[in-house]
């Protein structure tokens, strides 16, 4: 050991360290969240909920399955839709029971949805600095511990490759692209692992 380093360098203490680095970026994004929601009159909630909504509006969404995404109650998701509705920035629509359960943006959620994007414009310029190889296996190491996270139910919903019965882990030699789809029934780049993918179903189900 040079005189340079720690007890806590090392192999050993590596899992340690990289828990500690995500954590240092999630405080930093939960602080960035509430300042870009701040500006734009919303809570960090009601932000998540339009930049979903925005994402993939062809996704038939209700309360339930955003309170699940969030990770909150149903209850506290309904009064961030309700604020919402009040904004006149979300509607709902009725869904195959009759009950107005599908939320959609109206034409002014869709303009603040455009001005929030990107939201997390730092970290995106921070990850971009990175060589495109390096952020491949990031991708791919992240959406494993997200797919372990899950299976521990502290990850609670996720659309990610890792999670989904479509998916074949390393089912191919190419170092760049290991991974199958049996849907799509082609191999996965690691660049192209999806975090948020329509085709999406649960590998549990
Ligand atoms: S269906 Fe989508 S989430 Fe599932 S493995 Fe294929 S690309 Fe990934």
């Amino acid at each position: 050991m040079t005189e340079h380093m720690t007890e806590t360098s090392g192999p050993a203490d590596l899992d340690r360290r990289l828990a500690d680095a995500l954590e240092r970026i999630g405080h930093g994004m939960r602080s960035l969240t509430q300042r870009t929601a701040r500006e734009h009159g919303l809570s960090p909630l009601q932000q998540q909920t339009v930049l979903a909504l925005s994402r993939q509006p062809t996704v038939r969404r209700e309360v339930s399955a955003l309170a699940a995404e969030f990770d909150v109650t149903t209850p506290t998701m309904s009064d961030a839709v309700s604020a919402l509705e009040r904004k006149q920035l979300v509607t709902r629509s009725p869904g195959a029971d009759g009950r107005r359960r599908l939320l959609t943006l109206t034409d002014s959620g869709e303009e603040v949805a455009r001005r929030l994007t990107p939201w997390d414009g730092p970290l995106l310029d921070a990850l971009a600095g990175l060589p495109v190889e390096h952020r491949a296996v990031t991708l791919d190491s992240l959406l494993h511990v997200i797919a372990e996270l899950q299976r521990r139910h502290v990850v609670s919903v996720s659309r990610t490759c890792t999670t989904c019965r479509f998916f074949g882990a390393h089912a191919h030699a190419d170092p760049a692209a290991p991974h199958h789809c049996h849907l799509l029934r082609t191999p996965l780049p690691l660049t192209d692992l999806r975090t948020d993918c329509p085709e999406h179903q649960p590998a549990t189900a």
